[in-house]
């Protein structure tokens, strides 16, 4: 009989972690693809970036219905070039914001702009090349690296591939492939380690070059080299562009603009690394304790 309590255990574990991978897997599409049923407005107009400035207001939105809003109100302004960081426990809505300033969904109440332009008015192409996204987990296609790199600027030249991948410090790891930019990637290819990949989506969006980035953290570790060659590579990434971070380690954020906290799908505290953490009631504070007794990572 134990032995069958264990084994049944053992599958509904088994079952919860699969439901885990296809919510990360539903995740990944919806950050980089495109919502069919969002459909540009007749009157449509391109978004004309002038500083970058991103504004929610009174936002309210759910996923399915009404009873169950996600967000309830929500007004944030972030201003052009600003460095924000959204942190909160698995579930508390950081995400959501991401999709919806991307226009994946449309808000039931309240408005998102863009440098004062409403996203439903401008055309869903103009908003995906204001934005670049360096997901989570990147994914990689089975084509070449230089490919993989200049998706999002097919026409780019192999000069400012190299330039982006210098500036991701992805070039020196490239040229050590078998066939340098040439190599294919994938399972009868190269294989690269989660810290190179991270470097190629890096060098993807230095070549984009987009006035708003978002950067959804890793939630494993990486090899201390690539840890340290990412930060300098994102420090560089980030100046002149807004930038929406999904923190997971709050070591990474210390030096952001401003942090929102987020808690069942408000944002209940906001402010900077050293002001929040003064407060020994605050959410941040015992987010800062949790992350300190489970290796660097929460949420
Ligand atoms: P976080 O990124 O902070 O972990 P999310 O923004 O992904 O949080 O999720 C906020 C809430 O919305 C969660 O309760 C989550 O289950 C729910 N949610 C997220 N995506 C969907 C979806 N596509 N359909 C329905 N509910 C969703
Ligand atoms: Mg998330």
């Amino acid at each position: 009989f134990q032995m069958a309590q264990g084994k049944m255990q053992e599958i509904s574990n088994g079952i919860s972690n699969l439901k885990k991978s296809i919510t990360d897997l539903k995740e990944i599409i919806n950050l980089e693809h495109i919502n069919a049923k969002i459909v540009d407005s007749e009157s449509a107009v391109n978004l004309e970036i002038k500083l970058g400035k991103i504004a929610f207001k009174e936002v309210s939105f759910s996923y399915t219905n009404q009873k169950n809003t996600l967000y309830k109100n929500l007004s944030i302004t972030i201003n052009g070039g600003q460095k924000v960081a959204l942190v909160g426990h698995s579930g508390s809505g950081k995400s959501t914001f991401i999709k919806l300033l991307q226009r994946l969904y449309d808000v039931q109440e309240g408005e998102i702009t863009i440098d004062d332009q409403n996203i439903r008015d401008i055309t869903q192409q103009s908003l995906r090349k204001a934005i670049a996204v360096v997901p989570q987990e990147p994914i990689l296609f089975h084509r070449s690296i230089a490919e993989n790199i200049s998706y999002g600027k097919p026409d780019a030249t192999r000069a400012e591939i190299e330039e982006a991948a210098r500036k991701a410090y992805a070039h020196d790891f490239i040229i050590n492939l078998p066939e340098g930019y040439d190599s294919q990637v994938g399972e009868r290819g190269v294989k690269l380690s989660g810290g190179e990949r991270q470097r190629i989506a890096i060098a993807r969006a230095f070549l984009a070059d987009c006035p708003i980035l978002v950067l959804d953290e890793a939630t494993s570790s990486l090899d201390s080299v690539s840890e340290a060659l990412i930060q300098k590579a994102l420090d560089s990434l980030f100046i002149g562009r807004t930038t929406v971070i999904i923190a997971h380690r709050l070591s990474t954020i210390k030096a952001v603009d401003r942090i929102f906290v987020f808690s069942q799908g408000n944002i209940v505290e906001e402010g900077t690394h050293e002001t929040l953490l003064s407060d020994l009631k605050s959410h941040y504070y015992a987010l800062y304790s949790l992350q300190s007794r489970s290796n660097g990572f929460y949420g």
